[in-house]
């Protein structure tokens, strides 16, 4: 836990330089991550303390000195999907991990790899993930490294070897459940939620027992639709509170969302472990519980001990969410000076586009205020609750909401800076068109959102679709929590860019979606420094010593959720393998430049699809859309408009029906589609496979920069 108030920052950091001797060694404990502020060579759990701060009192590179930064070793990986992790230092030994929940175990100092480990994922399990096959990276614990992967399993190895210890099933792998976070280690617990709540399930969290395995508790989020008790830690909250928000609705079926993806925070003085709850399931609460309830713990932070997952208090950031807005962004606990006492908070900027400012004792509201633009609500009451536009819940017309579906902010971590007293915000501006679907459509086990996709569909008009672009961007917010409000802002031209670091060096580091890694003053967002990866960043730096050398370690490799989604308002990445980059001052190492690949044009002179493109359009939008962007806009999972695959039915029908790339995560959609209906989605791409020729004869990809 940081203790240091923002006025003792400077103190702070040169007591902490003094005691950068050498790495505090030992076993990997309650106190050696209680006191992981001070040991200042290593990094290690996902926000480098309990208190998630992801700040480094470490100074070597810094204002004067960043433009010696150079390059001290880099390793490539076998995968070319996006890479979230954060690598974890501890006793010269780094941790990452890649796509496909695979670990990789170097040495830290010269970048020899030490071992690595596969937990084979079946690709198929790519279906079910929204957001890409991700993974944001490990936790450490008693000689152990804990993963959460892909398929729901919490996977024990030691850290030495990297052989597996123990295994255990955290989710029903019938049901679309996905692991993508880190897990945490508390009081000798592996803390490990899930995701899938776009594709129908119940959130969770559960706590297992670090050296054996066995499950100790476990939080549901939402009440159990068959209205018993579950036998959980959940169960008297659920009993006393939550369930009566849950009027009847579809998520007796739909599990009602309430994901545990990614944000957790501990506090061992209070001993509260603090934990960011996901959207609705489906988004619209119309369908889910008839338009009515909060919904809770839908959208919230909670507030458990982290022993038993005892319930201790919750702050609901969107009652009866319908937006996917989750609160799930990143947990940051700081203790600020407010009118002139200290005061534990806990700071969130979730999707919603309000930035909170919580007691972390109490869960008692503070202050919120908005940190990008945002027109669903205009303001918080003082009864904590948002004061909303009532047409931003689209029950009657469509509205174009802000923030969208990736949220003024989405995983990529933050960072405090105590000694500036700012919170630096990978943000995103812009909205999203939500519209009630009129006759609910149910599809079990893929996407099901409960709004309508046709809304989010691009107009054919290139001088409309270059207006809709233009309003889509990325900022890095420098946020002061006390004033709540931007000290300073740095402009993204794209708007999915990376995590953020801070150091007691005065420098930010963030990289963008098109590959830069920077280094921004922290009092003012001047850059100083950046790097060109050749490939989308989007995870965020973590940095620590060896030998009295400071290294800054950067996973990079472009995806997720907007890659996938929305490629039409981002860099037209292409697909390039993930690498790890590591710099030290005078750091002189090179590595290769990316091979790029060329341009792939397919002649569709002949190509006469036998389906109705009309008919296609909403069944790709239903099935398609998700993961290969609206308007077959997507480049990244991948590009169908230059696919092959769409130039004769046989083929498109051996992919589409009989499965032919189940093993890349392209499953047979026969479950949902018929022969005739995957012919009208091919008719439909090929119809877009053609404008997208017309708009770019060269044969130049027609989308991106
Ligand atoms: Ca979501």
């Amino acid at each position: 836990m940081n203790r240091m108030s923002a006025g003792l920052g400077m103190a702070g950091s040169l007591l902490l330089v003094a005691c950068n001797r050498a790495p505090t060694a030992g076993p990997m404990d309650a106190a050696r991550l209680t006191a992981a502020d001070a040991d200042t060579a290593a990094w290690m759990t996902t926000g480098r303390t309990y208190s998630e701060q992801r700040y480094s009192p470490l100074a070597a590179i810094n204002a004067t000195t960043v433009d010696k930064l150079g390059l001290a070793w880099s390793a490539e990986f076998d995968t070319d999907r996006g890479q979230e992790a954060t690598p974890l230092v501890a006793d010269g030994v780094l941790y990452t991990t890649t796509a496909w929940s695979k670990v990789f175990a170097f040495d830290a100092k010269t970048g020899t790899s030490l071992w690595s480990y596969d937990p084979k994922v079946d690709g198929a399990r790519g279906f079910s993930a929204c957001c890409d096959v991700v993974n944001r990276g490990v936790a450490l614990w008693g000689g152990k490294v804990y993963l959460g992967a892909l398929d729901g399993r919490l996977i024990a190895l030691d850290a030495k070897t990297g052989a597996e210890v123990w295994s255990v099933v955290t989710v029903d792998q019938s049901k679309p459940y996905t692991i993508t976070g880190a897990p945490r280690v508390v009081k000798g617990k592996v803390l490990i939620g899930n995701g899938g709540a776009e594709y129908g399930v119940r959130g969770y969290l559960s706590a297992y027992d670090a050296e054996t395995g066995n499950l100790v508790w476990r939080f549901y989020t939402t009440p159990n639709p068959d209205g018993k008790p579950d036998g959980a830690a959940s169960d008297s909250i659920m009993a006393a509170k939550a369930g009566a928000t849950w009027p009847d609705g579809v998520w007796k079926t739909s599990g009602g969302g309430g994901t545990v993806w990614d944000a957790m925070a501990y506090d061992p003085d209070l001993n509260l472990l603090y934990v960011g709850v996901g959207n609705g399931s489906p988004w619209n609460r119309m369908q889910r519980s008839g338009g009515k309830g909060d919904n809770l713990f839908l959208s919230s932070i909670v507030a458990l001990r982290p022993d038993n997952g005892q319930y201790v208090w919750h702050y609901q950031t969107t009652p009866g969410e319908s937006w996917d807005f989750t609160a799930t962004q990143h947990i940051i606990l700081a203790d600020l000076t407010l009118d002139g006492k200290p005061r534990k908070v806990l700071m969130q900027a979730p999707k919603n586009g309000f930035f909170y400012v919580l007691d972390r004792t109490n869960g008692a509201l503070i202050s919120a205020k908005p940190y990008v633009g945002i027109n669903w609500a205009t303001g918080i009451g003082a009864d904590g609750r948002p004061i909303e536009n009532p047409a931003a819940r689209y029950e009657k017309n469509f509205m174009i909401v802000a923030p969208g579906p990736f949220g003024g902010h989405n995983w990529h971590p933050m960072a405090f800076n105590p000694a500036e007293g700012l919170v630096y915000i990978p943000a995103i501006v812009g909205g999203f068109p939500y519209g009630d679907e009129g006759t609910p459509t149910h599809h079990e086990g893929a996407v099901n959102l409960g709004i309508n996709l046709l809304l989010a569909t691009l107009p054919d008009d290139a001088a409309t679709r270059a207006a809709m672009k233009a309003t889509l961007k990325g900022q890095l917010v420098a946020w002061d929590p006390v004033k709540q409000e931007a000290r300073w802002t740095v402009e993204h031209p794209y708007y999915w860019n990376a995590g953020v670091l801070a150091t007691a060096g005065g420098l930010v580091f963030q990289g963008d979606a098109e590959g830069r890694l920077a280094a921004y003053a922290a009092k003012d967002g001047k850059q100083l420094w950046s790097y060109d990866a050749g490939n989308g960043v989007v995870a965020a730096p973590a940095t620590y010593s060896i030998g009295g050398e400071q290294y800054l370690a950067v996973m990079v490799g472009y995806g997720g959720a907007a890659a996938l989604f929305t490629a039409w308002a981002l860099p037209n990445q292409p697909r390039l393998p993930g690498r790890l980059l590591v710099f030290k001052l005078g750091g002189t190492a090179t590595v290769a430049p990316y091979p790029r690949p060329a341009p792939v044009t397919i002649d569709l002179s002949t190509v006469k699809p036998a389906g109705d493109a009309r008919a296609g359009l909403p069944l790709y939008n239903a099935f398609c859309m998700a993961c290969h962007g609206a308007n077959a806009s997507g480049h990244y999972l991948p590009d169908l408009k230059t696919s092959p695959t769409i130039l004769s039915p046989e083929t498109f029908k051996s992919v589409i029906i009989d499965g032919a790339r189940t093993a890349k995560g392209m499953v047979s959609f026969s479950r949902y589609l018929n022969a005739g209906q995957a012919e009208s989605v091919r008719a439909y791409i090929v119809s877009e496979a053609r404008k997208a020729q017309a708009e770019a004869p060269s044969g130049k990809p027609a989308t991106g920069k």
